[in-house]
């Protein structure tokens, strides 16, 4: 199997594992509890916030375990909204937002709040004017991603934040995508609240953590034990955690080696792909984007064909309309970059890790080109541009 899809998930690391195994077995303690054995999960889990927060340069009480991104997402968004009620009902949000915030604030707007979904350049960059046209004197709530998990486009983000800071408007970025794969500092960057995801860098599913500045008042998600400060109670996902601080370890001790290498490899299945397949073109920013996303729209063909048709090589790979694939509708980041529908339903992701090789590369571009070939045989759209 090659798998090429480490922006949907990615595969746990085998130190990561071996971390958390103790967890799941031997050192079962309730954190919360007193005796010797629930200070060994509590040291732990002490021991991943520090790395957290180290690998972000913020403090170790401004890290908050959750049950992963969307979670973080949904709590930065409803508690900033809830607890500064007095300032004002708008947020400012774009159009290329992951769903876990875009369906968060279109639940605000059902409970009395305006959101501005802003715009996105075609290639998938926000326009910092069009930013401060559309901040208000209600303005609460600034929530832009770092880097957009579908075509791979990195905001400019010290910008965005500078506005923010500038108008007294906090700043929330969903980071799932960005960390371990971009340098991320709470401090230079500015930002009130991060979002991120174990699952994407080599972690286990369901935890994540939400960073909050100290100095943003925020409400509690779970109400219940003092757990996490009392804002996010229950009892911790103990071998979840120790699982994603290990990961975050590894993520910051191999960066710079690892980017580098996923944005060769990237560059080399993009050059094939433009050199190999007509009738192609990249989504996305071509310098602005996450070192292991290419984002291709194939014309006169549908992704999700190739997609099945990979599958049945073994190559895992995603369409653009995988999260909507059941509506059969375009992906909403790709028609926010204004292209025709008929283009958008042609879009293949193929996201990489550190692991990936040239040999999967060259084996994914052989099949590609057969598939591309083969379904577009089979296209009455190419029949028609032919002119047959
Ligand atoms: C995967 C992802 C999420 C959701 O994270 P989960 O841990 O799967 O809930 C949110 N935002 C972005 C950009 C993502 O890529």
């Amino acid at each position: 199997m090659i798998y090429l899809d480490n922006a949907a998930t990615t595969k746990l690391h085998p130190f990561v594992l071996e971390e958390m195994l103790p967890f799941m077995n031997g050192n079962y303690g309730n954190p919360s509890s007193l005796y010797e054995l629930a200070t060994i999960s509590k040291n732990a889990i002490e021991h991943a916030r520090q790395i957290i927060a180290n690998a972000i340069e913020a403090k170790p009480e401004e890290i908050y375990f959750t049950g992963g991104g969307s979670e973080a997402d949904n709590w930065a968004i409803k508690a900033v909204c809830d607890a500064n009620k007095h300032k004002g009902n708008h947020i400012i949000t774009t159009k290329i937002e992951h769903h876990a915030v875009l369906h968060t604030c279109e639940y605000m707007e059902k409970h009395g709040y305006e959101v501005t979904y802003l715009d996105v350049g075609e290639q998938g960059i926000v326009d910092i004017k069009a930013l401060k046209k559309a901040i208000r004197p209600t303005t609460v709530l600034i929530s832009i991603m770092f880097a957009n998990n579908e075509i791979g486009t990195i905001q400019p983000i010290e910008q965005i934040s500078q506005v923010a800071r500038e108008h007294g408007i906090y700043f929330h970025t969903d980071g799932v995508q960005a960390f371990g794969q971009i340098p991320i500092s709470v401090k230079k960057q500015g930002f009130d609240l991060l979002s991120v995801s174990a699952h994407k860098f080599h972690g286990p599913k369901g935890v994540g953590f939400l960073y909050v500045r100290s100095k943003v008042k925020m409400q509690a998600f779970i109400h219940g034990g003092h757990q996490e400060r009392g804002l996010r109670a229950g009892t911790q996902n103990v071998a979840g955690i120790v699982g994603m601080g290990k990961a975050a370890q590894i993520a910051m001790d191999t960066m710079k080696g690892r980017v580098k290498k996923e944005r060769e490899l990237r560059d080399y299945l993009i050059g094939r792909v433009y050199k190999e397949i007509p009738y192609v073109r990249l989504n996305g920013h071509p310098r602005f984007r996450l070192p292991g996303n290419a984002n291709f729209s194939f014309q006169f063909i549908e992704g999700e064909a190739i997609v099945l048709m990979l599958d049945m090589e073994g190559i895992c790979v995603s369409s653009g309309s995988a999260c909507t694939a059941g509506l059969h509708s375009p992906s909403h980041v790709l028609m926010a970059l204004g292209m025709p529908e008929e283009i958008a339903y042609g879009s293949l992701r193929v996201t990489l890790s550190g692991e990936s090789t040239k040999e999967e590369v060259d084996i994914l571009m052989i099949k590609l080109k057969q598939i591309v070939s083969q379904l577009r045989k089979k296209s009455s759209a190419y029949e028609m541009y032919l002119g047959r």
